[in-house]
Order: C-alpha cells, then structure tokens, then sequence
C-alpha cells in the first residue's frame, strides 16, 4: 500500500524546494524526493543552483574579485599590498563550506516545514503513483493527488569535445580545478563562460573563449553587450565570435596532458585554427533533465527541446500533474524556477497567482555585472514599437568614481506614447542588486516620469537609474548633451 500525500515534488532545486516549502506552509502534506548525491557521497537538497550552480559559481567569482581587486586596483586608492598570492585550494575549499552549509540548512528548512524528504530517483508512474528507487536499489511507491515535476537540467555535450578527466570540463569540474591552468579554452561565450572564464582569467590564466555565433551575447541590448566586450577585452578575456569547434585532441602524457582545439571561422574560406591549451571549459549551454523519470503510463510527452510541455500555470496535460524550473520552457533560471514553484503550490492551495514572465530579471556576474528586464532595443525595433532612451554613463556618477570603479552605463527605455518602462538595461557594479528596482518599478507598470520623481539616496550607484530615467524626457542633471542620448524611434 503506498504511502499517501497531498503533493509530491520530484527534484529538491531552487523550483523544487520553493513548491514544497510553500504546499507545506498551506497545511498540505507534502513529499520531496531528490536523486542528488554530492562530492562527499551524500544525499544532498538544493539541486544545481546550490551544488553546483548559482551559488558555488558566485562563490568564485567573489574571491577571485576581491583578488584582482587587490592586486590591479589598490594601489590607486593608496593601499600598498605586497606579495599578493591566491591560495586555490582554501578559495576551493571555502566554497564547498558555504554549499554544505546551504545544502544542509537547507534539509532542515524542509523538516522544520514538515515536509517529508526522500532520497533516490523518481519515476512517474500513472495513477499518481511515484516510485522511488534508493541508492541501495530497494523501492517504494508514494502517492500524492497533487505532483509537481521539478527536474531540472544539465549540461550539453559537445561529442566533437568529450569531456576528458580535468581537461576537457563542463561547469561542474570548472568549479572544482585545484590549480590555475596557465591556458584556459571556454567553448560557448554564453553566461557561464563569461562568469567561469573570468574567474580564472582574474588568477592569471590565458583565456580564449570560442563562441560559434557571430554576435555577441544575443539576447542581451545590443548597446549594453558591446561596451560589455569592450570591457571583457580590456581584462584579457580572448573572445572569438564566429568560431566553429570542430575538434580536440588530447597530446602529451602525465601532467604534460594538454588539449589542442580546432575551429573553422564563418568565412567563406573556413579557415582553420588550433590552438593547445592547459584545461578546456565545454559550456554550450543546458538541456532539460527528465531521464528514468517518466514510466510509459505517465501519460506525459516532451516537446522537441525536451522540456515537459507546460500550460502558463505551469499544468501539464495530465490533470493533478505540473512541472516548473529549468525542465519548462523558458529562461534556464533559479528565480524564475522559484516563482513557478511558489505559483503551483499556491494554485494548488486554491489561489490564483501568476507568474509575470515579462519582468524576469538577467544577470550575468562578470565584473562589471550585467542586469537587464523588459524588452531590448532590438527587440523593439523588430516589433515596430516607438520607443525613447536614456541612457547614463557610470562614469558620471560620485558613488562609482568614489570608489574607483565607474564602468558601465545604465539604459531605460520606455513607450514615446506613454512613457510605460519597456526595459531596463545596465552594466556595472553591483548592477544584480540594482536591477531588482527596474523590476519593481516595471511590476508595478511604472513610468520613466515615475521613476524620475522618486527619490534615490545620495550618493549611491542606484542614482544612475534615476538618472536614465530623467533622461527619457531630457531632464538629467549630470549628463551633457542627452536630447542627442534620449533616442525616438
Ligand atoms: P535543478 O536545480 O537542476 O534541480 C533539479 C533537481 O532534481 C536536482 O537536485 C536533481 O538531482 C533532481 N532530480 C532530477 N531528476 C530526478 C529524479 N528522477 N528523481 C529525483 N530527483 C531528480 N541561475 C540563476 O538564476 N542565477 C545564477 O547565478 C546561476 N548561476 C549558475 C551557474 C552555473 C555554473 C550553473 C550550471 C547554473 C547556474 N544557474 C543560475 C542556473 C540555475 O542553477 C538553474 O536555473 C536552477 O538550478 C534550476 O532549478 P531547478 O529547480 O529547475 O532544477
Ligand atoms: P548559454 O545558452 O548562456 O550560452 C551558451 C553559448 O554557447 C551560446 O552563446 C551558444 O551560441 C554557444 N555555443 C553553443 N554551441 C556551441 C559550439 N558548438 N561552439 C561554440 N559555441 C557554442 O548557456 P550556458 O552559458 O552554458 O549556461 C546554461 C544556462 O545556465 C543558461 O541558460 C543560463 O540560464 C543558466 N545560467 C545562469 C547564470 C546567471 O543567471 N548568472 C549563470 C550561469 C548559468
């Protein structure tokens, strides 16, 4: 007889945990299981995002900030640091401290909800049944009215570069390198190849990174993606547009082991290049993960990306059945995996939230950061939208010259009817924390003109974005010549 619930979630991630946390915070009985076996042999909570994603990766980034920092930068502010070393191993080690604790604050989180945690894999049988298969290989049948599909993704491989024991890494390995590879190759100029990349080009690795498409960065404001490379390359990142991988060899033997990449240009000539480098990233990108999940009687199909077809409350056509997070369509992100989780629990309490896929936020965490919500001007100019700018440069703002740091701009743009924010674009410091008020303002159908009025601490990075937003209508204070900036399309 198997063991009955309310909900039952499959996959503990950032989607996952939101549902269950918040069907349990609703009086349902919920269950949880999760397939994650961490570095230590552990059953672990918390999915990619907090093993081996969103928070690891920023724990690098941060140390190997703080440490470029010091070493390129102080000096300008009249501190001397001499003889300046980064210790890889404890910056390693550091960061499995902050994923352990997280991981495992995060299993208490769920039993202090009283949400019911299991540790193996999942299949979706029909009837609602789940069947959990345990690392020692013994079974068991939970049921729930109620089951929420929260599995995920993983990387894509790239069958001309196998991955190769620490040479040829996805991200995971790339998280977890012991010493600086003096040459780094990064396949896929993507989010993760620019934060990864930039982590060991700040240790002093060579970093080239190939990127097949010809522009960079796609999805992100064509004015924004440009001064952002012309950043990246100011900080050495090598990064070849157009470059298409065709194959890699490994040569040498022992710790002499290196890999030599190949790739044609997109010339009409195809030319070809090689080049041998220490360690090679593959990050092309992720697909969604639904393996040994569905039984043929679940009576559930994929689209063609793989992803478990969803409705816009994320319903599947099985009633009683929902998947959310990375295993949807949809941007492959943590918070907009939590707002699905957060929905469907709230939906299945009885409620009736949304999700506003309009103003998801995007950040990249190179430095400078880049963070945008709403439309890009490529976008509207595609749609035949009339649209205003404002832009700001960073290098007009006192907080970021203060602090020796004035990179970057920030971008609004809005409706020339009716002034209604389309989208926010910046590039600078601390920008992921600053874009959380673009957002708001845009949750709440705000105006440039509202923005311009309200009142911003001074002086502080997040002026900037009442500045852009003075500048939709010409009337910044600290930019010259913005009638010309502010554009009408
Ligand atoms: P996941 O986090 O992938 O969790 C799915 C869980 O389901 C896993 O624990 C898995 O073990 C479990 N599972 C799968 N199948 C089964 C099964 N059959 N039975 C039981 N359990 C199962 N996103 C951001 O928003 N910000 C960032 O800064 C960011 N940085 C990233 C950095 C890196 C290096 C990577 C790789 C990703 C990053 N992401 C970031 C993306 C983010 O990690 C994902 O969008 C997010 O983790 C997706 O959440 P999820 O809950 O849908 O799936
Ligand atoms: P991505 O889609 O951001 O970038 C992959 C890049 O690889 C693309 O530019 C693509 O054109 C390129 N590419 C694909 N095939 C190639 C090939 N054969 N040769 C050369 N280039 C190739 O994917 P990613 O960087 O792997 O990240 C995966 C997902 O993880 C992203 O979708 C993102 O949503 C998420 N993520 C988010 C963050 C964040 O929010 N800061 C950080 C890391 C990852």
């Amino acid at each position: 007889m198997a063991t009955t619930f309310d909900v039952i979630v499959i996959g503990a991630g950032p989607a996952g945990y939101h549902a269950a946390i918040r069907c349990a915070q609703s009086e349902l009985k919920t269950a949880i299981v999760d397939q994650w076996i961490n570095k230590q042999g552990e059953s672990a909570h918390g999915g990619t995002c907090l093993n081996v994603g969103c928070i690891p990766s920023k724990s690098l980034l941060d140390a190997s900030h703080k440490f470029a920092d010091a070493r390129d930068n102080y000096a300008a502010l009249g501190i001397q640091v001499q003889g300046i070393e980064m210790d890889v191993p404890a910056m390693i080690k550091k960061k499995d401290e902050v994923v352990s604790n997280l991981t495992r604050g995060l299993a208490s989180l769920l039993s202090g909800n009283s949400v019911t945690s299991f540790a193996g894999s999942a299949q979706l049988q029909g009837n609602r049944e789940v069947q959990v298969r345990a690392q020692d290989q013994t079974t068991q049948t939970i049921r729930a009215d109620n089951i929420i599909i929260a599995t995920g993704s993983v990387p894509i491989e790239l069958s001309v570069c196998p991955l190769t024991d620490g040479l040829i890494i996805d991200s995971t390995g790339a998280l977890d390198a012991s010493s600086v590879p003096g040459s780094l190759g990064v396949i896929g100029a993507g989010i993760i190849g620019l934060e990864l990349g930039s982590v060991w080009r700040r240790l002093g690795a060579e970093v080239v990174i190939l990127e097949a498409l010809e522009e960079f960065l796609p999805l992100a404001d064509a004015q924004i993606a440009k001064e952002a490379a012309r950043q990246f390359k100011k900080q050495g990142l090598d990064i070849r547009l157009g470059a298409r991988v065709t194959g890699t060899k490994i040569t040498g033997k022992g710790k002499q082991r290196k890999v030599v990449v190949t790739w044609s240009d997109g010339t009409a000539q195809q030319k070809e290049y090689k080049k041998t480098f220490d360690k090679v990233i593959i990050a092309v990108g992720r697909r969604p993960y639904t393996e040994g999940l569905l039984a043929a009687d679940a009576g559930l199909t994929l689209d063609e990306q793989g992803c478990i077809p969803v409705n816009e409350y994320c319903a599947t056509a099985v009633p009683g059945i929902y998947a959310i997070g990375d295993v949807v369509r949809g941007p492959m992100l943590a918070h907009k995996g939590m707002e699905e989780g957060l929905m469907v629990a709230e939906r299945i309490a009885g409620h009736q939230p949304l999700v506003n896929y309009d103003t998801v936020p995007s950040v990249i965490y190179t430095h400078p950061e880049l963070a945008w919500v709403g439309k890009t001007e490529q976008e509207l100019k595609a749609a035949q939208v009339n649209y205003v700018v404002g832009n700001f440069p960073m290098s007009a703002s006192g907080r970021a010259l203060a602090s020796n740091d004035a990179v970057g701009l920030i971008k609004v743009i809005a409706d020339a009817e009716t002034d209604r924010l389309l989208g926010v674009h910046m590039l600078g410091t601390h920008t992921s924390e600053m874009i959380a008020e673009a957002v708001i303002a845009m949750e709440f159908g705000a105006s440039a003109e509202d923005l311009g009025l309200t009142m911003f601490a001074h002086p502080s990075l997040s002026e900037g974005l009442h500045e852009a937003a003075l500048a939709v209508s010409g009337h910044a204070i600290h930019v010259a010549n913005q009638r010309r900036k502010a554009k009408r399309h």
